[in-house]
């Protein structure tokens, strides 16, 4: 039988999926079963006759949030359907949550057998239901970087896509990923193709010598350099890990 990686996606706009992931890679991804996707809408879970889901916030303000009684039934739904919380990562996004990384999309794609991603909309989700999910089911607030989206859907895509890519048999060389940035808490070098001259920049000698010494020394060195001037942060692990390996 077929190792599908489940995806399931509780969302308000089930319209925006697959949506960029039916193309490339992930979409023959997703067309080899690679990977599943199914979508919840949270209107279905309203018991409102004009299927409304969500109500004026307690304490005032102007936005409205999403019922928890709703998101709790959408959420059960998805985990009856798609697994539970032992083999299936849940996710809120949320721009409170722990910020997303490389090592995460990792970790779940090869050490769970898929993810629930719960998408907000408006200003957010009844805090209860967050709650309940995180302390009985696991569920991870995540968020894709400092600012403000107006729906969880594009940074559900986001996270899809970074673990997508990493299941097997997605990218046509998986030695790819090994190299590819954050891998050893290190930006990648910088990559050149052809022409060899263009307006008058000449791709380095040393990429057109044939001596794989020198290249991966070459790499190694332009790996560094441009993490040491952008990425200061992930400078200093990469150091402390390599002073610690070279101890
Ligand atoms: N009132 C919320 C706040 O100030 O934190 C923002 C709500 S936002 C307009 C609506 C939804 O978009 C959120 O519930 C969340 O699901 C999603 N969202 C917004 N920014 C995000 C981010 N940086 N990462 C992940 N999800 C985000």
């Amino acid at each position: 039988m077929k190792n599908t990686w489940k995806s399931g996606i509780i969302t308000l706009f089930p319209g925006m999926f697959p949506g960029p992931l039916q193309h490339s890679l992930a979409g023959k991804a997703l067309d080899k079963q690679i990977w599943s996707l199914d979508t919840f809408n949270i209107r279905d879970f309203s018991n409102d006759k004009h299927l409304k889901v969500d109500d004026t916030s307690y304490g005032g303000g102007e936005g409205l949030v999403i019922r928890p009684d709703v998101v709790h039934d959408a959420l059960l739904c998805a985990e009856e359907n798609i697994g539970s919380s032992e083999q299936i990562q849940f996710i809120y996004t949320s721009p409170r949550g722990k910020p997303f990384n490389q090592d995460m999309a990792k970790e779940w794609a090869s050490n769970k057998s898929g993810i629930v991603i719960l998408c907000g909309r408006y200003e957010g989700i009844d805090q209860r239901v967050i709650d309940y999910w995180s302390e009985n089911k696991n569920l991870m607030e995540v968020s894709i970087g400092d600012f403000v989206l107006s729906g969880g859907e594009t940074a559900a895509l986001t996270i899809l896509d970074a673990c997508i890519r990493l299941l097997p048999g997605v990218l046509k060389n998986e030695k790819t990923a090994s190299i590819e940035s954050f891998e050893l808490d290190l930006l990648e070098f910088s990559q050149y193709t052809k022409p060899c001259v263009w307006q008058n920049r000449v791709v380095p000698e040393v990429l057109r010598s044939g001596d794989h010494q020198k290249i991966a020394a070459w790499q190694k060195n332009s790996a560094e350099t441009i993490t040491k001037n952008r990425r200061p942060d992930l400078w200093s692990k990469y150091l402390i890990r390599t002073n610690n390996k070279n101890c």
